[in-house]
């Protein structure tokens, strides 16, 4: 596969990927107190693994979506109410996924949302159409699409989770992806941000300074509560309330 086709948005220049919002933040989240949360183990837009390794030369190099490591079969929550857009089974570097739809009334960002989730142990057995509640399981963490490569025979059980932002509804999908009107990167991390102006883009989370970088993120703990904001995104894995006593 040369430039053209299929496979072109995978191998822009930095330049270029740069301009679809695909590069480090900054951003950092900030989980509630009284629970201990799955931690992002390589965050978007970084050129390492999780691992410390360099990445492949997709996407530039650059890591498109945010990495959870996770034990296997880890319930994946829908950050919000939203509707399952496309799902299958892709090869390397895919493996099972689900993409869910969530407009601009679910999540309150001025954008709409394009999310996937990947690895799944299973193929989703949520069809496209079928709507979700926040915090609803939509699959279980596997390693699908990471055994046999750099991660070997065992894999690496995790979420890959990226985002694509648009301002219409509108997409296309072509086998394991999916195409809004325009590919725009947003750093998952995107999701708990309320930025000024109406304007929620991987640059403008960039341009931020330090101290809004740090976003409180509202969670579901494994018991199904809900803790903080009303109407915002979750984090995409339930908490584990600390024991106290
Ligand atoms: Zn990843």
């Amino acid at each position: 596969m040369g430039g053209g086709g299929s496979g072109a948005q995978d191998r822009e220049s930095r330049e270029v990927l740069d301009q679809r919002g695909l590069f480090v933040t900054g951003l950092q989240p900030v989980f509630p107190t009284g629970v201990t949360c799955p931690q992002i183990s390589s965050p978007f837009g970084s050129p390492t693994r999780y691992d410390g390794s360099q990445r492949s030369n997709d996407f530039g190099g650059l890591h498109n979506g945010m990495d959870i490591s996770l034990e296997p079969g880890t319930p994946l929550l829908a950050v919000a109410d939203g509707v399952v857009a496309h799902a299958g089974t892709g090869g390397q570097l895919v493996g099972n996924f689900i993409w869910l739809h969530f407009p601009p009334e679910s999540t309150g960002l001025p954008v709409h949302v394009f999310a996937r989730y990947q690895h799944l142990r299973e193929p989703a057995a949520l069809q496209p159409g079928a709507p979700v509640r926040q915090g609803q399981v939509v699959g279980l963490s596997g390693n699908t699409g990471t055994t046999g490569g750099h991660y070997g025979f065992s894999g690496y059980d995790h979420l890959h989770l990226n985002l694509l932002v648009s301002p219409d509804p509108d997409f296309e999908t072509a086998g394991p992806m999916l195409r809004p009107s325009a590919i725009v990167y947003l750093d998952p991390l995107g999701l708990y941000a309320r930025p000024a102006g109406g304007i929620l883009t991987s640059q403008s989370l960039r341009g931020l300074a330090d101290d809004q970088k740090r976003l409180p993120v509202s969670v579901m703990t494994t018991e199904g509560q809900r803790i903080g904001a009303p109407a915002k995104p979750i984090w995409p894995v339930a908490c584990k309330r600390d024991f106290r006593e």
